[in-house]
């Protein structure tokens, strides 16, 4: 059946192999067959893990490599403020609009939600749950697992295309954590509106996603400490502070009365923050060879490593 003999198999390595990362076959020792897999790696190495498993009645099968990821960059740079209204707003005076697919889907799973309360669902030791509940429950975790696939596809997408001409980005740290902790009292439900949105937007993911890409791309990836800075309150015309209110959108300096969106003018004072930091003294490595793959793999073999 195997189509392209790969040399790994004359090596014996693992119980699965595959065509170079394009497409090709997979062949499971002890089930004696060959899968025909689709997709591609976009680098290819020597593979070191594969997990097959079961997610949401899909099977799939996971390989990790060692390579040494390529990727292409711009020279340019530029400031990246992320926020909830607008995903990112960037220091060339762009938005990047949120694309709301936690909002879209809410409805569905609204009304799904409604039917899977009307059956019969399991009680420890007393019932089982009905087979039309299971089949409710299996409609709704299909539609919030495209939820989070369509948010890590535009995650990816938008990361991709900022780091594709830009080798210097700068962002701001921040507390995720802290910024969509539980409200108390009078805003808890504004709160919880609030950090619902920020939450779709998928900020670590996002950010997380640009700083890798970055890094491979042996551009520079830095964050400005928010609190020493207050890109949102300081001015990139004159570097002066002007306090504002979380309401207002626009910033205008008080000192040297400069307009910007306050968005874009956060982004365009980290941007010059980066530029101000001695790039000598930060260490730009070329990327090293690296493992690349799953997530939940790669979590395995740092643990198995230590
Ligand atoms: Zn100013």
């Amino acid at each position: 059946m195997l189509r392209n003999p790969h040399p790994l198999r004359q090596q014996g390595w693992g119980g699965c192999q595959t065509n170079m990362g394009v497409n090709g076959y997979l062949e499971l020792r002890d089930l004696k067959l060959s899968i025909p897999m689709r997709g591609r790696a976009r680098t290819w190495g020597k593979p070191t893990t594969c997990t097959i498993f079961l997610s949401n009645n899909k099977w799939y099968a996971s390989i990790t490599v060692n390579c040494v990821p390529e990727r292409q960059t711009g020279t340019e740079a530029i400031g990246l403020d992320f926020g909830c209204k607008v995903a990112i707003a960037t220091s060339n005076g762009e938005f990047i609009e949120a694309p709301k697919f936690q909002a879209k889907a809410a409805q569905k799973v609204k009304q799904l939600s409604k039917q899977l309360r009307r059956k019969r669902r399991p009680e420890k030791r007393k019932t089982r749950a009905s087979r039309r509940w299971l089949q409710a429950q299996t409609l709704i975790s299909k539609v919030r697992r495209k939820v989070a696939n369509q948010r890590h596809d535009w995650s990816h997408k938008v990361a991709a295309q900022i780091v594709s001409s830009n080798s210097l980005v700068a962002t701001e740290k921040l507390n995720l954590k802290d910024m969509t902790r539980k409200g108390k009292g009078k805003r808890k439900r504004q709160k919880a509106g609030l950090n619902r949105s920020l939450l779709d937007v998928a900020i670590g993911m996002t950010k997380d996603a640009i700083k890798y890409k970055v890094i491979e791309a042996g551009g520079v990836y830095l964050e400005a400490p928010t609190q020493k800075l207050k890109p949102t309150q300081r001015c990139v015309k004159c570097w002066q502070t002007t306090k504002k209110t979380l309401s207002g959108s626009v910033h205008i300096c008080k000192h040297c009365e400069h307009q910007e969106d306050r968005d874009i003018n956060a982004a365009q004072v980290m941007l010059t923050w980066a530029r101000g930091q001695e790039l000598s003294s930060l260490d730009v490595e070329p990327p090293s060879s690296t493992n690349c793959g799953n997530m939940r793999q790669l979590g395995a073999l740092k643990r198995q490593k230590t």
